[in-house]
């Protein structure tokens, strides 16, 4: 009831699949610039999404760090609308600089930079016990000072409880990890590493890296680019409810193959590519093990904030 009456609602920002993003401003400081993202519930609510936001949203009220999205303030309108109150992030996603291929340049330092943000970030969410769940570049925002920010959480979750029995329907298709593609019930931080791996040849290529458009062609584009999940390279795979793969099985690709794709990354940043490609989510490179890695120390070293690309 207090907090609607701190903030005052300005124009249209974007809008989204299950919102409507405004800018706004504190009353007592006009110049404190906020996003108010107003969730259309009843949309939200067909999809079955509403009631795991709703109760998810404390998970982001209590994670505190530079490279995730601060939510300030959380109140219901009279339209019973579910309004969030965030951090104002004006220099867009990562998308738009990815897909702006003609006007925006950039390099191994600058994605070294972004990734770092995007680990740190991702490493704080998993310290804490909670999963993104749909880390993508168009959820990658971007603040005034070129800090990148985890955006989006609305299907975040904890999982503190490691037996909770958790949907498989979560993260958009092509950053979805094998293992969900599979059904898994029981997942991991795991899921958010093969994403941030996804995200990372993103960045060098500069176009989705696989791109199916079916859960089908999913896993058969994976089985090309990566290699076929199968019970040599992940003990168990078979079991899982929705196991099925292309005939006949592609060997998993070595380095060689990651090198002549991703080769600007550098030997050590193909080396972290392929750890968080590694099919079997067990295997996979931890986000703690991604910023202990030797690759931040080698050259080049991360852009400086100030110093990276920004939107024409
Ligand atoms: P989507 O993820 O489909 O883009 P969102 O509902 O998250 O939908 O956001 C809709 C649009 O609102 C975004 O594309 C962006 O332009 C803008 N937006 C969202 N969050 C913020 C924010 N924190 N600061 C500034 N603009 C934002």
């Amino acid at each position: 009831e207090e907090e609607k009456h701190k903030y005052v609602k300005g124009k249209k920002l974007g809008e989204g699949t299950y919102a409507n993003v405004y800018l706004g401003h504190l009353v007592t400081s006009p110049s404190t610039l906020v996003a108010i993202k107003k969730i259309k519930i009843q949309a939200a609510y067909t999809e079955g999404l509403a009631p795991d936001a709703i109760r998810e949203l404390k998970h982001l009220q209590e994670l505190s760090h530079p490279n995730i999205i601060s939510l300030l303030s959380v109140f219901s309108s009279k339209d019973q609308n579910l309004n969030l109150v965030l951090e104002y992030l004006p220099l867009g996603d990562l998308e738009m600089l990815i897909k702006d291929t003609e006007g925006v340049r950039y390099g191994a330092a600058d994605i070294k930079a972004w990734m770092g943000m995007l680990g740190r970030g991702v490493w704080w969410c998993h310290e804490n016990f909670v999963l993104h769940r749909d880390i993508k570049p168009n959820n990658l925002l971007i603040a005034a000072d070129g800090e990148v920010k985890l955006a989006d959480f609305g299907l975040a979750r904890s999982f503190s409880d490691p037996y909770r029995i958790m949907t498989s329907n979560v993260i958009t298709r092509w950053y979805r990890p094998p293992e969900l593609l599979f059904g898994a019930k029981h997942y991991s931080g795991a899921v958010d590493i093969w994403s941030v791996g996804l995200v990372f040849a993103e960045l060098i290529i500069r176009t989705p890296y696989i791109a199916g458009d079916s859960e089908v062609q999913q896993i058969s584009l994976i089985c090309q680019a990566i290699g076929t999940p199968s019970e040599d390279v992940w003990p168990g795979v078979s079991k899982l409810p929705e196991y099925t793969v292309p005939e006949p099985p592609t060997p998993v690709r070595g380095k060689d193959h990651y090198l002549a794709t991703f080769g600007t990354a550098g030997h050590e940043g193909v080396d972290v590519l392929m750890g968080m490609l590694v099919l079997d989510p067990r295997k996979r490179i931890t986000a703690r093990e991604i910023l202990e890695h030797s690759w931040w120390s080698s050259d080049p070293k991360p852009t400086k904030n100030e110093d990276l690309p920004r939107k024409g």
